[in-house]
């Protein structure tokens, strides 16, 4: 069952929302060579805590971090751990935080050093592909139109796009109908309806789309090994049209970054 949300509720959840941007933010300073993801982890919760919020993730299935780190050929769901990223890595940083009862879900994949060029290129496409897939968002589409543009766009790169994981609707639970795949039929699947709020986000891989679990029961990985890369946004439609809840912003300010990608999708929600 679909849960749109109203006018208030969507304020709160931009809210909720913008305390995992703002720690995505924070962390885009300190992912650099020498640090361990789980010093990053620990400077999550803790910044996150300190905004009157608390981490989404933790505890939430069994979930034993704040922060999911995937780095390199793994996908999404990766914990943080005590190896040191490294010159040429990336990785895939996924936060969720909650707020006013609401959860707020996204994620980016940084750059650690000076990446090769093919990596870059992944990153590049990924997150393009998120922000084809939030274009769909809007009146008269369903969910099917979002994976379809997700899809074309990718595998016209040459890339996989990861089939066992997929988006979701969010709100008071950070799974809630329906569910976002990135791929699909363009028309299939249930419709948009105004108010509901979902999370969008693309899990690309540079080479096959398949996939494997590791042992620690979490960690999803490439099964050929290549790169993988993940960006996620929180969106509501309103007035028929995709409106951000999440913001890039805050890493784009640590990075140096100047990008107009967001401009068209931005709404106060007050
Ligand atoms: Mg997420
Ligand atoms: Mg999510």
């Amino acid at each position: 069952m679909i849960i749109p949300k109203t006018t208030e509720e969507l304020s709160l959840m931009k809210e909720a929302a913008h305390v995992v941007s703002k720690t995505l933010g924070m962390l885009a300073k300190e992912v650099k060579p020498g640090i361990t993801t789980n010093k990053l982890n620990d400077m999550a919760e803790a910044f996150i805590r300190e905004q009157d919020a608390v981490p989404g993730f933790l505890g939430l299935y069994d979930c034993p971090s704040t922060l999911l780190t995937s780095v390199n050929e793994a996908v999404v769901h990766g914990l943080p751990t005590d190896i040191p990223l490294k010159e040429g890595d990336i990785v895939a940083i996924d936060c969720g935080a909650i707020k006013h009862g609401f959860y707020g879900d996204h994620a980016y994949t940084f750059e650690v050093g000076e990446v090769a060029p093919e990596t870059k290129k992944l990153l590049e496409v990924t997150k393009n592909s998120l922000y084809l897939g939030i274009k769909e968002f809007k009146n008269g589409n369903r969910v099917g139109d979002i994976g379809y543009a997700i899809q074309k766009y990718c595998e016209s790169h040459g890339y996989g796009v990861v089939r066992e994981l997929v988006g979701h609707g969010l709100g008071t639970k950070l799974h809630e109908d329906p569910e976002i795949p990135n791929y699909g039929k363009r028309g299939r699947g249930k419709k948009f309806i105004e108010g509901m709020t979902i999370a969008i986000e693309p899990m690309i891989n540079l080479g096959t789309h398949r996939i494997n679990q590791l042992k620690d029961g979490w960690t999803i990985v490439t099964r050929d090994g290549k790169p993988s890369a993940h960006f996620e946004h929180d969106v509501a439609l309103v007035d028929g049209k995709p409106k951000l809840l999440s913001t890039f912003d805050y890493v784009y300010e640590a990075l140096g970054i100047v990008s107009d990608e967001e401009d068209e999708f931005r709404h106060e929600f007050i």
